[in-house]
């Protein structure tokens, strides 16, 4: 079968590899319908993820339909639509027990990184009970495409930061998980909502879907988020852009006793500048996504409280998937998602 294989540092290379096959009984085999390409690729591609295992077939967004599974797996059966979730996660251990599924002592992040991945035909999926979430009959694979990584991951910033009617919350990016953390905070209402986006075509993208957002470029960020809290600052602020001075952004608009979660993948150390912010009492919380709720955010999906099918804006098949990463490394031709489907 194909598959997109990291096989050097800053190369990724459509190669054959034999298709996966069951190697433990909790393990399934799922062809994929529909992958996508997501900016931690970009980040192993940049060699910014040590995790990363050259030869490994890259992609950890993904649907497909469920080929065989190991006699453990009771979820799910072949024949089955499944959204593929981002974390490898056995279910049982200390953090499992817990929720914290990004921290599993036999898991984390494996697909696409540390384990082959479903930019390809096929994908073997480890604690497939765990790993697949069923997609409902009325739930298309586009619109439960995101379900497992970056859906997953703005419903866990916005449930991490315990939002209430009374915030204003300031979402920091509007890419992809900016997009999905979006969606994801307005189910909480609150009271305003602001989105701050240096490009102005994402900009329009909120404007234009989310109309209870308002949209800003970094210039006008504190100046609005002033303005909407009687100068405090905002309650909330969830970062995911990711740049070179977003993080800076993201305490310094924050009121003091918000909370500020980091969900961006950054490229570089940050500073945490500790004397510039003492007395502001913040709490951080930061770290990558435990994805333990998909089937809540499929039932969402289910029920159209959740629409993430205007992201896909692009789509390629498997053959030509290097013409969609450098699209979506450039950010070229107003892109926001790429769906990868199989030639
Ligand atoms: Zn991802
Ligand atoms: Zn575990």
């Amino acid at each position: 079968m194909k598959a997109l294989t990291f096989t050097a540092p800053g190369k990724f290379k459509l190669t054959d590899k034999p298709k996966p096959q069951i190697v433990d009984p909790a393990d399934a085999i799922v062809r994929v319908t529909l992958a996508s390409i997501c900016s931690s690729d970009l980040h192993i591609m940049h060699g910014a993820v040590p995790q990363a295992v050259p030869g490994v077939t890259v992609g950890h967004e993904m649907t497909g339909i469920v080929e065989a599974v190991g006699r453990d797996v009771t979820k799910v059966r072949p024949g089955d639509r499944v959204a593929v979730n981002v974390e490898t996660y056995c279910g049982e251990c200390f953090y499992c027990r817990r929720g914290y599924v990004n921290n599993c002592t036999s898991g984390g992040w494996k697909l696409g990184c540390r384990i082959d991945g479903g930019q390809a035909e096929y994908v073997r999926v480890p604690f497939a009970d765990n790993g697949l979430t069923p997609i409902p009959d009325n739930v298309s694979d586009s619109s439960a495409l995101f379900v497992g990584d970056i859906l997953a991951t703005g419903y866990w910033a916005a449930k991490i930061s315990e939002i209430s009617e009374e915030d204003t919350v300031l979402i920091i990016g509007a890419g992809p998980t900016g997009l999905c953390t979006l969606e994801c905070v307005r189910l909480y209402t609150p009271r305003n909502i602001i989105v701050c986006e240096p490009d102005e075509s994402r900009r329009r993208f909120v404007s234009e879907h989310y109309p209870q957002a308002i949209a800003v470029t970094p210039e006008q960020c504190g100046e609005t988020v002033r303005a909407l809290t009687d100068n405090r600052g905002a309650d909330r602020v969830i970062e995911v852009a990711g740049g070179t001075d977003t993080f800076q952004m993201a305490w310094l608009h924050a009121r003091p006793n918000a909370t500020v979660t980091i969900v961006a993948l950054y490229e570089s150390n940050q500073t945490l500048p500790l004397p510039m912010m003492y007395g502001k009492n913040l709490t951080f919380k930061t770290g990558g996504v435990d994805a333990c709720d998909c089937d809540k955010i499929m039932q969402l999906i289910s029920i159209g409280k959740i629409d993430t099918t205007p992201l896909i804006t692009h789509t390629f098949p498997l053959s030509r998937i290097n013409e969609a990463y450098s699209i979506f490394a450039d950010k070229s031709d107003n892109i926001i998602k790429a769906a990868i489907y199989p030639d």
